[in-house]
């Protein structure tokens, strides 16, 4: 019984320690991985400096580009509706200004994007606007020095006046990061990584994205790629599919593109091939040329890998198209045809037949697909190599054991003779070996 209550200790330290290794990975991904919903108000200023007195937009422009207000002309609020669903709303979004600061554009030249958004701050609360808690904060310089996003405030110059560029900087503002593709040769910026921004199916790698000219706003944003969406918690559940958290390992599915949510069938699949790293794994999305993505070049699956946080594109080499199929990390996926709003695919992952992080197959026999501590694995190799050893002829045939050792028992037939210990090893084993394979969370 001793032996037994062991190794439930042990199996629930494992499990805990399993539990933190994900905690770990969900918490090095930046904050963005809590849901975006319902309201989300942002607090617009509009800053000019003080040797530039023009206002190149009135504040209504801004309304009508940035908020509710200009719903259905094709701005940021719009697309925000529409990538989500409906799940989040720009309402309650405030525009104040023109401010005129105390600063001249020179000054300004010299400034973190940080100071040059809070001088605004400070300015609109000098003339008696304070920002509200829990508004989120965008700048509008009236004349040209720097745009983009710092600490989740966003800054933007009149040459961020346009869907592409404004879209790009509030989903930073709600948390989310660039997208990258694998190509390591793509170089964007001088200063920034190899493949990232080169996703140009995906907002995050704007300005390098398939755009378009908006009727009123300049360059459109595209589409966010599946996993975005689902960072941002704007793809139901039921419309996300986990290959393997079923037990099976292979289909074909046919898959909704991410435009057209009215369309059936999942609109994103994980397929997890990290053991050590669930959070390391791969997405298949369809995308089709229509709407906010209406500027890609023809409807297209795309794969993806998602590492720390991050989605990277497979592309199928250096400058190479979106990959259409992946054989790797015991991962198999081809596209089988495009018919609509609907893609078919079938993949194929041997994750649902692997054991859990700190657990590898018994082996007692070359069928056995029992999960064990290494150390039992360990003990069990040796008492297979020592059975010819511990066995004696008795009364009931050739395989009776030697005194002190019973047969072990892990399968039907296994006559090894092991101690006692290890016989109630191999059946608590047996009993608790379904739990440690892996199942990834659905
Ligand atoms: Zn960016």
């Amino acid at each position: 019984m001793r032996s037994r209550v062991v190794q439930r200790v042990m199996a629930t330290a494992v499990a805990l320690v399993g539990t933190l290794a994900g905690a770990v990975v969900t918490g090095a991904t930046p904050a963005s991985a809590s849901p975006i919903r319902n309201t989300t108000p942002w607090s617009i200023l509009l800053c000019r400096f003080a040797d530039r007195p023009a206002t190149p937009q009135p504040p209504s422009f801004f309304a009508n580009f940035l908020t509710p207000a200009g719903a259905g002309t094709g701005g940021v609020a719009d697309y925000f509706t529409d990538q989500s669903g409906g799940r989040v709303s720009l309402a309650g979004s405030t525009i104040r200004g023109w401010y005129t600061m105390s600063w001249t554009l020179a000054e300004f030249q010299s400034i973190d994007r940080w100071t040059r958004i809070q001088r605004c701050v400070d300015t609109a609360a000098a003339n008696g606007y304070t920002v509200p808690a829990g508004h989120r904060i965008a700048v509008m310089l009236n004349d040209w020095v720097d745009s983009g996003a710092a600490g989740g405030r966003v800054l933007l110059d009149p040459g961020a006046w346009n869907v592409g560029f404004a879209a790009h900087e509030m989903l930073h503002g709600i948390g989310l990061g660039h997208s990258f593709s694998n190509d390591t040769t793509y170089q964007n910026a001088p200063w920034s990584q190899p493949g990232e921004y080169d996703d140009p199916w995906d907002e995050m790698s704007a300005m390098h994205i398939y755009a378009f000219t908006t009727a009123n706003y300049g360059t459109s944003a595209v589409g966010l790629n599946g996993y975005h969406r689902d960072e941002l918690g704007w793809l139901p559940k039921n419309r996300v599919f986990t290959m393997g958290a079923d037990g099976i390992g292979s289909r074909t599915i046919s898959l909704a593109a991410l435009e057209t949510p009215a369309a059936t069938g999942p609109q994103l699949v994980r397929i997890p091939f990290n053991p050590g790293d669930l959070f390391n794994y791969y997405t298949v999305e369809y995308r089709r040329k229509t709407g906010w993505s209406a500027g890609i070049p023809a409807d297209t699956v795309l794969l993806h890998e998602v590492r720390d946080g991050t989605p990277y594109l497979i592309r199928t080499g250096p400058g190479g198209g979106p990959a259409q199929s992946l054989n790797a990390n015991g991962v198999q996926i081809s596209v089988n045809g495009l018919a609509g709003n609907n893609a078919s695919v079938t993949i194929t992952t041997d994750i649902v037949n692997r054991c859990l992080l700190g657990y590898v197959w018994r082996d007692a026999d070359q069928s056995d697909y029992v999960c064990v501590t290494p150390a039992t694995r360990s003990q069990v190799a040796a008492d297979n190599a020592a059975a010819a050893s511990r066995w004696t002829n008795g009364p009931y045939g050739p395989h009776t054991c030697i005194s002190g050792y019973v047969w072990r028992e892990a399968f039907l037939g296994d006559d090894v003779c092991v101690t006692p210990a290890q016989r109630a090893q191999a059946a608590a084993d047996n009993a608790a070996g379904p739990g440690r394979v892996l199942r990834p969370a659905g």
